[in-house]
């Protein structure tokens, strides 16, 4: 059976790429097909109807026709700009960091409909919080959430209830933590070779484990967590996500930036 030549995807924009006059290649993580690359035709042109369908961070309906080398949008309807993330240049740094870890961790035709899910939750919440500081639980909470489970949906989320080297229950207390490892180890193991290993405070602990427990980003509790913890916590997952992406976080290099401007 052929494929249809004709075929339908709902997706939000990661990032663009001019090419020839007025056309420009979109990337897009879409609930239906995982990630896909499209060519919007002339959509550089003021006047396309196609003009500003692609910004990153916009979620679109698409008809989509298949090419060759590649598919070409027929046509698309914006359904959410997310005008509140856009409303300030910190929600954008945060909307583009979903974007790029999206990206990173996603796949051509794998689709992933929970972690679609995610990301516009994400971006729901980053919106919301629009004009908080990166410090404050509104904005530090979703993004935490949204790296451990973009880990969990992805089959990466580091172990946070046994030791990765002895399976032993981890009982409260300080432990270690190793993301080359694959997560929490106790304190009576010897430290794997060839790995970094942090420790991992009780209350770091309990954060990771809420987060991971939490069944959206809506359902988090407003946690005032002290700076030392906030920064374990964002520490580890960075350190995790990067494992996993072997290479650097633009964005969260941008964000970082932003953090002590
Ligand atoms: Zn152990």
């Amino acid at each position: 059976m052929t494929s249809p030549r004709i075929y339908r995807a709902e997706g939000l924009t990661l990032r663009k790429a001019s090419v020839g006059e007025a056309d420009l290649i979109s990337s897009l993580y879409s609930r239906e097909h995982g990630k896909l690359e499209v060519l919007a035709r002339g959509a550089r042109r003021l006047t396309s109807r196609l003009m500003g369908h692609f910004e990153p961070l916009t979620l679109v309906r698409l008809s989509i026709v298949r090419g060759r080398s590649l598919d070409t949008v027929a046509e698309a309807e914006v359904i959410n700009a997310f005008p509140a993330v856009k409303a300030e240049y910190a929600s954008v740094a945060r909307g583009l960091y979903v974007a790029e870890l999206i990206d990173g961790f996603s796949a051509a035709a794998a689709a992933n409909p929970p972690l679609f899910d995610l990301a516009l939750q994400t971006l729901d919440a980053v919106g919301r919080a629009s004009g908080a500081a990166d410090d404050d639980p509104a904005v530090d909470l979703p993004l935490r959430y949204f790296d451990l489970q973009l880990l969990r949906l992805s089959g990466f989320l580091p172990e946070l209830y046994q030791c990765v080297e002895c399976g032993a229950d981890l009982e409260p207390e300080r432990h270690r933590f190793a993301a080359g490892a694959g997560g929490a180890l106790c304190s009576d193991c010897a430290t794997p070779p060839d790995v970094i290993v942090r420790p991992l405070s009780l209350s770091a602990l309990k954060v990771l484990r809420l987060l991971h427990r939490t069944e959206s980003p809506d359902g988090l509790p407003r946690l005032d967590m002290p700076a030392s913890v906030r920064q374990e916590v964002h520490g580890l997952l960075t350190e995790t996500l990067q494992h996993w992406l072997d290479r650097q976080l633009r964005s969260q290099a941008f964000l970082d930036a932003t953090e002590f401007a």
